[in-house]
């Protein structure tokens, strides 16, 4: 059926019809009085997300960007970083450092496990010398369903005394609390196309005071992303740059959504997803890839030991136009990925399982009742 499409990846996610149709506006100047009315409304908006009173700057980049944007602006070649590296996004942060000359040193976990805490804090109580300058972190790792422990590896950056902390927090922010301000988070980098719940081309940055101190030293080169004159035009409720005018209605739209909604809402409801979605997935006998202890609210990781991952994926897209995500590097063909972040609600996971199910019958895997994934989650859903 044409435009039944249902998007359960994570990222790009659903956008609410409100934050579409607002997007049909004609754009404005975005020198006028109009828009900085807007911007600073959005402005505002952004900070109370991220539980914050640093600025956070927004960026016409995808997640990318905005993580890159926080690197370079204050580092400088030859700088000593820790990476957190268990998964695509947290390897491509490393790759971001190596680019720009940093002297990168990984602490790793293998795919689908989580950063080891304990291996933060050896390396920094260490650094007597204090080299370390930042330590990288990607808190949700989309590409394997693993929530890294941000809470505890950052207080060992903080008994460190001098290293900034770096947090990639695409697929955490407005899924799971990422308290900015009372964690005292140095660089948080985000992209629209996520919790956000508008379509791709943004990225946002929150910079604390004392990483603004480390700008002022960082030699790292730079220019669209320099957050310096980003940080000026905020001040005035304006953008170095042309922004995308009709993004940024869009943005206004579903921040007034989450507000309305509150953050503790929100969060609690990423946690009811994320479990319906691992109880049904069980209940049909498919493993899950990311140990339930540490599993994203944002995605749940599913590796199928006798169907095909790839399978199971394309029969779902072709028989229900149900869009899953597919595992990353080398996790290709081995987990499927379904996105639960963002404008997602009870029914869609509902949907999704019963999907799911019609392909495993449909593909011969029949060792389950039918109709226990969806009764499994069911009973996790008030
Ligand atoms: C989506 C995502 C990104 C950003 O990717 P872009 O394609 O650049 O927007 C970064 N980190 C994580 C964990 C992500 O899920």
């Amino acid at each position: 059926m044409e435009d039944k499409h249902m998007l359960m990846i994570p990222g790009p996610t659903p956008v609410p019809e409100k934050a579409l149709l607002a997007m049909g506006k004609h754009p404005i100047g975005h020198r006028s009085g109009e828009f900085s009315e807007i911007m600073g409304k959005v402005t505002a908006g952004l900070k109370w997300l991220h539980q914050t009173q640093n600025d956070v700057l927004v960026l016409t980049a995808s997640g990318t960007g905005a993580m890159e944007a926080g690197i370079i602006n204050f580092l400088s070649p030859g700088d000593r970083v820790l990476v957190g590296c268990n998964g695509k996004f947290s390897e491509r942060w490393a790759e971001v450092c190596q680019a720009y000359n940093l002297n990168v040193e990984k602490i790793t976990a293998e795919w689908g496990k989580p950063l080891d805490p304990e291996a933060f804090q050896k390396r920094l109580s260490s650094d007597t010398n204090k080299e370390i300058k930042a330590v990288i972190v990607t808190h949700s790792e989309t590409s394997t369903g693993v929530l890294n422990d941000l809470e505890t590896i950052n207080r060992y950056v903080k008994q460190h005394g001098q290293a900034l902390i770096m947090v990639d927090a695409v697929t955490s922010l407005g899924c799971v609390n990422v308290p900015v301000d009372e964690w005292g988070l140095d660089v948080v980098a985000s992209g629209s196309q996520k919790g956000y719940m508008i379509p791709p081309g943004l990225g946002f940055v929150s910079v604390s005071d004392r990483a603004w101190e480390a700008y002022k030293q960082a030699q790292c080169p730079r220019f669209y992303l320099d957050l310096g004159p980003y940080s000026k035009s905020a001040a005035k409720n304006s953008n170095p740059f042309t922004p995308p005018v009709n993004l940024i209605y869009a943005l206004q739209v579903t921040l007034n959504m989450m507000q309305a909604e509150g953050l503790e809402n929100i969060f609690a409801r990423h946690q009811r997803l994320s479990a319906a979605a691992r109880a049904g997935v069980e209940a049909m006998g498919l493993p899950l890839f990311a140990p339930s202890d540490c599993t994203s609210p944002a995605t749940t990781a599913v590796a199928p030991a006798t169907v095909e991952a790839e399978q199971i994926r394309s029969l779902v897209k072709k028989r229900f136009d149900i869009a899953l995500a597919g595992g990353q590097n080398q996790l290709k063909g081995k987990i499927f990925r379904i996105g639960h972040l963002g404008f997602i609600s009870d029914r869609d996971i509902l949907a999704t399982l019963s999907a799911i199910e019609s392909a495993l019958l449909a593909l011969g895997h029949d060792s389950f009742q039918p109709g226990a994934g969806v009764a499994a989650a069911a009973k996790v859903l008030p």
